[in-house]
């Protein structure tokens, strides 16, 4: 009898709780600065703004359900682990086939971010190249190679008067026969050894140096064309056959494929500025506003956007199809678009001060 009390009375105690948990609704959503921010364990940002103030209006609780990559925040929504999606997700038709979305919340569209270069003129950016490619470990090495010959030149030809050197003994005769040997790899030497084994040594080293001369020419060369085709976007219309990155299953990943630019996927775009940094990409291709924010703060000096928007997109909230929750949450929307507090929220995150 007496655990049987002790039983009803720890239900009474938990009933609330279970109810309270019941009542809230669980919403997807995921990490894009500005739209949803991680701060300690709190989230802030427009889209979480914007929610607080929907569920304000309707007078619900909710919590929020963490998902690493928009396909997940989808899948959340779709597998029933949350019954509302919020953060920066795009209206496409293709979503749209499987999935309802609320009125337009947010303007967007896609844009290209680049390296800041502007630090350099574009010849120090040629320079950089050049230096990049390796090139001066080949100089090295071939002027260690040249002491060989240098040396060979010596021994031949210090013994006869009549030679290529003024001077016979070993230090002062090596550095006249290791000045012929560089002289002979800028094709510059202006005299030749007298010896017949002196001049088969002169006719190898002559030959070395063309060849070597030649490769040196196709670096440089390669270096200034590579510069040029990488330092090119500018535009949409130079993204084809471009490597850039972007983040998973966004709309941006199935623009970029449609446009055959050569896709990187990462979960956030702090990944993706990261191999910008690196070179592994020439671009980063995202939301516009998503884009100008991490310019405008962790990119700073680092990263610039280029180009117009090229590829116009809304926000919206997503629910499954019928959802009973879509009508209120969108008569919601449309009273705090009506009220002003969506400008509110709207100037607090991206007004040009902030
Ligand atoms: N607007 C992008 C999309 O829906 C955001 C992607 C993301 O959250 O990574 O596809």
């Amino acid at each position: 009898m007496k655990s049987i009390k002790l039983l009803l009375c720890l239900l009474a105690m938990l009933c609330p709780l279970i109810g309270q948990s019941q009542s809230k609704l669980k919403v997807a959503t995921r990490v894009v600065e500005p739209f949803v921010m991680q701060d300690g364990s709190r989230l802030k940002g427009f889209s979480v703004d914007l929610w607080k103030a929907i569920t304000d209006k309707m007078g619900v609780q909710s919590e929020f359900v963490m998902e690493p990559t928009v396909v997940g925040l989808l899948d959340a929504v779709k597998t029933h682990k949350a019954e509302v999606g919020i953060s920066a997700i795009s209206i496409s038709a293709e979503r749209d086939k499987d999935f309802d979305f609320s009125q337009p919340m947010f303007d967007s569209g896609l844009q290209i971010m680049v390296r800041d270069q502007q630090s350099g003129s574009e010849v120090g950016q040629i320079w950089d190249r050049i230096v990049a490619s390796g090139i001066f470990r080949w100089l090295a090495v071939i002027f260690v190679i040249g002491i060989i010959p240098a040396h060979i030149v010596w021994l031949v030809e210090h013994r006869s008067d009549r030679c290529l050197l003024q001077h016979k003994k070993y230090w002062p005769g090596i550095f006249e026969a290791y000045w012929w040997s560089l002289s002979c790899l800028a094709t510059q030497a202006e005299e030749m050894p007298k010896s017949g084994w002196g001049r088969a040594v002169a006719v190898f080293w002559m030959f070395t140096a063309v060849v070597f001369i030649a490769f040196f020419t196709a670096q440089v060369t390669a270096s200034v064309t590579v510069e040029q085709l990488h330092g090119s976007i500018s535009s949409a219309d130079d993204l084809p056959g471009k490597k850039v990155a972007t983040t998973s299953g966004s709309t941006a990943a199935t623009y970029l494929r449609e446009h055959h630019a050569k896709v990187t996927e990462v979960s956030t775009i702090d990944a993706a500025a990261d191999s910008l940094e690196n070179g592994d990409v020439d671009a980063v291709v995202f939301d516009a506003p998503v884009l100008q924010y991490f310019v405008a703060n962790q990119g700073k000096n680092r990263f610039r956007t280029v180009g117009e928007i090229f590829q116009k997109e809304y926000y919206g909230i997503v629910f499954m199809p019928n959802s009973p929750y879509r009508k209120p949450i969108e008569t919601a929307l449309l009273s705090l678009k009506e009220d002003g507090t969506y400008q509110e929220i709207y100037d607090k995150w991206f007004s040009s001060k902030s």
